[in-house]
């Protein structure tokens, strides 16, 4: 009897840790997809024009999921391997912290959460199970911890010396991937401004203020109160102006564009997002508020998935950049993914060339192509980021 005892807590104990191995793998592949097509078909011409192309996204979730940076995954949309592969140089990689039950564009309270789930599963610390701040530093230190192993395939960019460097670095022939902290959602602050230089510390220098629901500084573009910013959200959006902090506003209600665009006179961006105009999504603003951002001298970020772009194929991501371009010119247009940000894409980041290919065939000059495939977002972090 005792040794059937022994045996079934051993079965036991094989299915537990044999599930928490192969769990996290299993939740990404159904998160992360990409959606099965024929392979797409680049030319010679495009194929050579990507190449030299300076190429920046400036988002992507990967820091949430169980694998490291530096090592090429069969699931998810982006890794240093896959970076390279796409000629991509420089990755915003956010910090994702809190993410609601039944999460929807409509309307969302932040009542649940779905992180804490991942968080345990993935066998994150403890310290990260209650505490978002510690969830955001962890994420922090996981980029770090990939630079360090591989200094010679990624840097973690801080200031706008380290943007000039890494575009330096890249017309020398160097394959290094800049990799910039940033943050979706600043309820990861819990409620203190303080902690904004807490996060500075550790490397973050874009910081979103929302996700999917209204947090203590306003409201969410997706929450229930569609509220402008909280005197706490307006002491905040302070502290990142007198620390040079790009301020990010995608999943903010348009209230809160509209406050924060009235109260700071850095210029701003949109991550990740579609047009209104050209994908009409509970996901996507006002295009009026988009045409005072690029006035005010920001950046908008075009995603790839359906929520932003209605149909997530090549022609259609480049109709929306094209919408973009015509209503708020070239100079303030970039990417924007949501890699690894549960969504569903056509292709992942080893396979950008089709953008290439899409836009010179939809009539994109080289130089516009230039620039909004990752030079806009170079010029941009070099002006506004801190200096050194
Ligand atoms: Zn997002």
């Amino acid at each position: 009897m005792r040794v059937y005892l022994a045996g079934a807590a051993a079965l036991v104990l094989v299915v537990v840790v044999g599930g928490l191995m192969v769990l996290p793998g299993y939740v990404e592949r159904g998160t992360n997809t990409i959606i099965p097509g024929e392979p797409f078909v680049v030319s010679d011409d495009a194929r050579a024009l990507h190449k030299e192309l300076f190429i920046a996204d400036l988002h992507a979730d990967t820091l949430l999921w169980h694998r490291s940076p530096l090592t090429r995954a069969d699931r998810g949309h982006v890794d240093v391997p896959r970076l390279r592969e796409g000629n991509v140089a420089l990755q915003v990689f956010p910090a994702v912290t809190k993410s609601p039950a039944g999460q929807n564009y409509e309307e969302n309270t932040g009542d649940t959460d779905r992180i804490t789930q991942l968080v345990i599963v993935q066998r994150w610390p403890p310290r990260t199970w209650n505490s978002l701040l510690e969830r955001a530093l962890y994420q922090s230190e996981r980029l770090h911890r990939a630079a360090e192993k591989a200094p010679d395939e990624l840097k973690v960019l801080k200031s706008a010396d380290d943007v000039v460097r890494l575009v330096e670095a890249r017309i020398a022939g160097s394959e290094i991937v800049g990799g910039l902290l940033a943050i979706e959602g600043l309820h990861a602050l819990e409620g203190n401004a303080d902690n904004v230089q807490v996060l500075f510390d550790a490397g973050f220098r874009m910081m979103g203020l929302h996700h999917f629901f209204d947090n203590e500084l306003g409201g969410s573009l997706h929450g229930i109160s569609n509220a402008g910013l909280t005197p706490l959200g307006r002491e905040v959006v302070d502290k990142l102006d007198d620390l040079n902090v790009i301020i990010d506003l995608a999943h903010s209600s348009e209230a809160v564009v509209e406050e924060v665009l009235s109260q700071t006179w850095r210029p701003v961006v949109i991550s990740h997002t579609g047009l209104k105009g050209a994908c009409d999504s509970p996901r996507n603003i006002r295009d009026d508020l988009m045409k005072e951002i690029a006035r005010r001298g920001g950046l908008i970020g075009i995603g790839y998935w359906d929520g932003a772009v209605c149909d997530p194929s090549p022609p259609s991501i480049v109709a929306s950049i094209r919408y973009a371009v015509n209503l708020v010119g070239v100079d303030h247009v970039a990417l924007g993914s949501d890699y690894d940000g549960a969504t569903a894409v056509a292709f992942d980041t080893s396979q950008l060339a089709v953008l290439t290919q899409e836009m010179l065939d939809s009539g994109f000059e080289p130089d516009d192509i230039r620039q909004i495939m990752g030079g806009n977002v170079a010029v941009f972090l070099s002006k506004y980021l801190p200096a050194s």
